[in-house]
């Protein structure tokens, strides 16, 4: 049946042009396995990236030199939707060809089911080596974030952690795009022999908004521009790269932004919750394989859920059944291409404010927007959305409200079961058993329209990064005022938790983390930050029960186990605490603090020989921890090391130095 649907879709002047791999006037190979000139997939895709930045869109900034001339030897989809503006969301639908209503990723934090198809695990399995090389801890699986993207790749190059106070962004959350670069170059000379897929992510056009120079000079009144100005600077050194090793003419190259940046249109001073042009039109572009095609301009719609089958079918490959986006490529040359609708959702403001979710549809120029107040616009004569048509044309939003309804079952149905809860039944009973009150699975739909409180939504970003910076004094009494105001606002009771934690006021944070645990119970960041606080105030137990419920439901998150086989070490568990020690340096080896207690644990057990690996480890990898090399030095002397102490004992002093000098007199 589904090929019956694809030959139906394909028309015979398109099937010459398949698949890139092979000859036009070739027929597919049947052994895709042994091929050796099998084309190499690179995936950039641009975090918050406006399609109207780009030169090769019309815009006249010049922002994007090296982006215009890839877009001149490729494919241009001129009028390419996101399906969702926020980062995490939007890449599991370009990674998996599915919808957020099927593949689950609905906000920061959700797991991607295993069940879902993934773009990276297909390439693998046809023997293609994959790397993912991320610019953000918001696409780091092993942070609570991006639980279940690492599925398929060989290499997942994140490694971030939480800013600790005076820490900066670029050291601990995110990183500049060269830098990723410079690991994705790395392991590109490693892999020039087979074929390879690989993922380049670039955080640099995100907000706060600080671009490096000089592109920051170059564009003194606009960081933003600034930003993407530096992005494609930095693609434009990837593209080198390939040019110079041979490597650019067979690689199939996409380049696509997950979502774009409001900048206020509409209110909204970054994204992730409304569905306009700003944040859902963004930048699409196919370099195929020996340029072929290129120049060509696709001016239907196009979305970034199509993003993956037209990959796999460009590779002469059939897209998994479950992949929902169809392949863009009938779409290229064609005189009468199919004008498909894109849907886009926003759940952000129901699943941190509680007010209604955004649903929108875009049909040829018309653009409607499903929220307590629906919306309506000719993109055609208005292409800001500025003039909302709902009142005066009731029946045509009639039926894009039918169409879009069965279009959200259509890519409904059939969704793991799994994430539809967002919490497995232990940890429901667990926190209930905390004092939780259950909420109820199926709520009432809120009627709060977004668009009527999109200043709290402004207030708490700022809040957010306000926070980050160290700044969390100053917004204390605003997100007191926003708690009083409106108590079921989950961002505003999680923030000002944050707020005080970070100020140390572990006990006053408490209560408004719990408020927010209690209005999404699957807020599993929430239920991490009250656990350091009830670690911090000394309720071990309730912390150790918390950092259960984030483990058992992200394995994969090496903090939380890490502090919880810590909180088993303190409380008479020693073997419950080394059992997850081992877990966590299976996944980091280099785990300072892991490699420390687990070899102090030894020690203290008697067991001098197994602890000396894992002290050696941590003095290696902290090596101006004075604490590690005193411990080292412990075990050395119970081995009869006795110069191999001594030196130690000595590191150790030494490093304990400098900070009693500094002690004022
Ligand atoms: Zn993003």
């Amino acid at each position: 049946m589904r090929l019956m649907r694809r030959v139906l879709t394909l028309n015979l002047f398109f099937l010459a042009l398949l698949p890139f791999v092979t000859a036009a006037d070739k027929p597919p190979s049947k052994v895709p396995d042994k091929q050796p000139d099998k084309p190499n997939v690179i995936l950039v895709t641009l975090d918050t990236v406006r399609a109207d930045r780009m030169g090769f869109l019309g815009a006249k900034k010049g922002l994007t030199p090296h982006l215009d001339t890839l877009a001149s030897q490729g494919v241009v989809f001129e009028r390419a939707y996101s399906q969702a503006p926020i980062t995490p969301v939007s890449h599991a639908t370009i990674l998996s060809g599915t919808y957020p209503q099927y593949h689950g990723i609905r906000n920061f934090g959700d797991r991607l089911p295993p069940s879902v198809p993934f773009l990276p695990e297909v390439l693998h399995n046809q023997g293609y080596r994959t790397g993912a090389f991320v610019g953000s801890i918001i696409l780091d699986p092993k942070n609570g974030f991006a639980s279940g993207f690492e599925r398929g790749f060989d290499v997942y190059n994140a490694g971030f952690h939480r800013q600790k106070t005076g820490e900066k962004r670029e050291a601990s959350m995110q990183r500049r795009g060269e830098v990723t670069l410079g690991h994705v170059l790395e392991w590109l000379g490693q892999h020039q022999s087979g074929p390879f897929f690989l993922w380049f992510h670039l955080w640099d056009a995100h907000d706060p908004y600080n671009p490096p120079e000089p592109f920051r000079s170059r564009f003194p009144n606009a960081p933003y521009n600034a930003g993407i100005a530096y992005v494609d600077d930095t693609v434009g050194k990837l593209l080198d790269y390939l040019r110079s090793h041979g490597l650019y003419d067979n690689t199939l190259i996409v380049v696509a932004a997950d979502h774009g940046e409001s900048l206020g249109d509409h209110g909204e001073l970054t994204h992730s919750i409304f569905l306009y042009d700003a944040t859902i039109h963004v930048p699409l572009v196919f370099k195929l394989p020996g340029n072929r095609l290129a120049g060509q301009r696709v001016h239907a719609a196009a979305s970034l859920v199509d993003l993956a089958p037209t990959v796999l079918e460009g590779l002469g490959q059939t897209p998994p059944a479950a992949m929902q986006g169809h392949s863009l490529l009938a779409q290229i040359g064609n005189p009468n291409p199919e004008e498909r609708p894109s849907l886009s959702t926003g759940d952000h403001s129901e699943r941190s404010f509680g007010w209604s979710s955004l649903v929108s549809l875009r049909v040829g120029n018309k653009l409607y927007v499903q929220a307590p107040s629906p919306e309506l616009y000719n993109l055609a004569s208005d292409p800001a959305a500025k003039s909302n048509l709902y009142a005066q044309s009731r029946a045509m939003a009639a039926r894009f409200a039918i169409q879009l309804d069965s279009f959200v079952k259509r890519v409904s149905t059939g969704a793991p079961q799994a994430l539809q809860d967002g919490l497995d039944e232990r940890s429901r009973e667990k926190l209930s058993a905390l004092g939780y009150v259950a909420s109820a699975k199926a709520g009432p739909v809120s009627r709060i329209d977004p668009k009527d409180r999109i200043d709290v939504a402004n207030d708490m970003h700022d809040a957010s990064l306000a926070i980050e910076e160290g700044k969390e004094e100053s917004v204390i009494p605003l997100l007191l005022h926003v708690v009083a105001k409106d108590p079921q606002i989950q961002a505003a009771q999680y923030y000002l938790g944050i707020a005080y934690s970070r100020r140390g006021n572990f006990a006053q944070a408490i209560p408004p983390l719990r408020k927010a645990i209690e209005l999404r119970p699957d807020a599993l960041m929430a239920q991490y930050e009250l656990a350091i606080c009830l670690y911090e105030t000394g309720d071990l137990n309730t912390a150790a029960a918390h950092f259960e419920i984030l483990v058992e439901n992200r394995p994969d998150w090496i903090d939380a186990r890490y502090s919880m086989a810590s909180i088993y070490a303190r409380t008479g568990r020693p073997q419950d605490a080394a059992k997850n020690l081992l877990v966590v340096l299976e996944s980091e080896p280099d785990h300072y603090r892991a490699n420390l207690l687990l070899g102090r644990m030894l020690f203290l057990n008697g067991t001098f020989s197994d602890a000396l690996p894992y002290l050696e480890k941590a003095a290696a990898v902290q090596a101006d921890s004075s604490e590690a090399h005193a411990f080292l030095a412990d075990d050395y002397e119970k081995l009869g090391r006795a110069a191999d102490a001594a030196r130690e004992r000595a590191e150790a002093q030494r490093l304990k130095r400098p900070a009693a000098a500094e002690k004022p007199k």
